[in-house]
């Protein structure tokens, strides 16, 4: 790719653990340049991003406001990417605007509500920009999520459970959810009731989808993301787990919708459709 055409990006969320390994990452990866680097800390406003993500200067200082460095990805000769890596309470807002400003998301920050991402697709559409949501952009998180497809032509008893750092601020985790819905593009009930069921206390037996597929989240120090699908039938149990061991296993998944989103006119949700 020549140096036209390298795709300028912009990290919100810069300054936080996802935020510092995608400014690794697209400080690293070809033809691709950081324009921008965004966060709410107050204690790293004006630092250098790449200094604070410990892959040396990159003469890119972190600024808190969002729409100027929106701008900033506007003023090159290829269309922008904004990556977010931020908030449940935030996101919404930042991918409605980096689409009001022609720059395309790449989303993994979790918690946007199934009506939130239908109207981003919505908004995405109409303003003919690509987008990419992915509530996991780990590629064994995606392969678990097609073998728990396969399972569940053959099981009708699935319980999921999460776990997670204690820092996470939403519950059940995106990919959980995620998960859930691929489960509910095969089958529109699961787990029929074998007895009537007392909780002794509120929410022993997790959160349940409109489908009666089960939640679990477990939050603890010491824990980064996990991710178990257990299937059961009489005498057997199938067990698919999944173990994030350190964020850079979220790189290639990140890199790789940078450069994709680039060609899409519209919002895709999960990593899985663009692979
Ligand atoms: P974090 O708390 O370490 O980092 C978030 C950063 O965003 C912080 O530095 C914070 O100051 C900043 N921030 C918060 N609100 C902001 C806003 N409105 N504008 C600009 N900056 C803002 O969290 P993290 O572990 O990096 O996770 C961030 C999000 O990514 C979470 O929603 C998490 O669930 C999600 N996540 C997704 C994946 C995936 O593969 N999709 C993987 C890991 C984490």
């Amino acid at each position: 790719m020549s140096a036209e055409a390298s795709i300028p990006v912009v990290i919100n969320g810069a300054a936080g653990k996802m935020g510092r390994e995608v400014v690794k990452a697209v400080a690293a990866a070809e033809g691709m340049h950081l324009v921008g680097a965004v966060d709410r800390s107050p204690e790293l406003i004006g630092q250098d991003v790449g200094v604070v993500a410990g892959c040396g200067e990159l003469e890119i200082p972190i600024l808190s406001d969002l729409q100027s460095v929106l701008v900033l990805a506007t003023q090159e000769p290829v269309q922008g990417v904004m990556v977010d890596f931020t908030h449940p309470k935030g996101v919404y807002e930042n991918v409605r605007s980096a689409i009001a400003y022609g720059v395309r998301p790449v989303v993994g920050t979790t918690g946007l509500t199934p009506e939130q991402i239908s109207d981003l697709a919505a908004f995405a559409e109409k303003a003919s920009t690509g987008a990419i949501i992915a509530p996991n952009f780990s590629i064994g998180v995606i392969l678990l999520q097609q073998a728990a497809m396969q399972a569940a032509k053959y099981f009708d008893h699935v319980e999921i459970i999460e776990l997670h750092h204690n820092q996470k601020a939403d519950a059940p985790s995106g990919t959980a959810i995620k998960t859930a819905e691929m489960l509910a593009e095969i089958k529109n009930q699961y787990n029929p009731a074998q007895v009537k069921e007392t909780e002794q206390l509120p929410g022993a037996r997790g959160s349940c989808t409109a489908e009666n597929i089960r939640m679990h989240s477990v939050r603890l120090p010491g824990l980064l993301a996990h991710q178990e699908v257990l299937f059961g039938s009489p005498g057997q149990i199938y067990t698919l787990r999944h173990d994030t061991s350190d964020r850079a296993s979220f790189m290639p998944g990140v890199v790789l919708a940078i450069r994709k989103v680039t060609e899409l006119k519209t919002l895709v949700y999960g990593l899985e459709n663009i692979l």
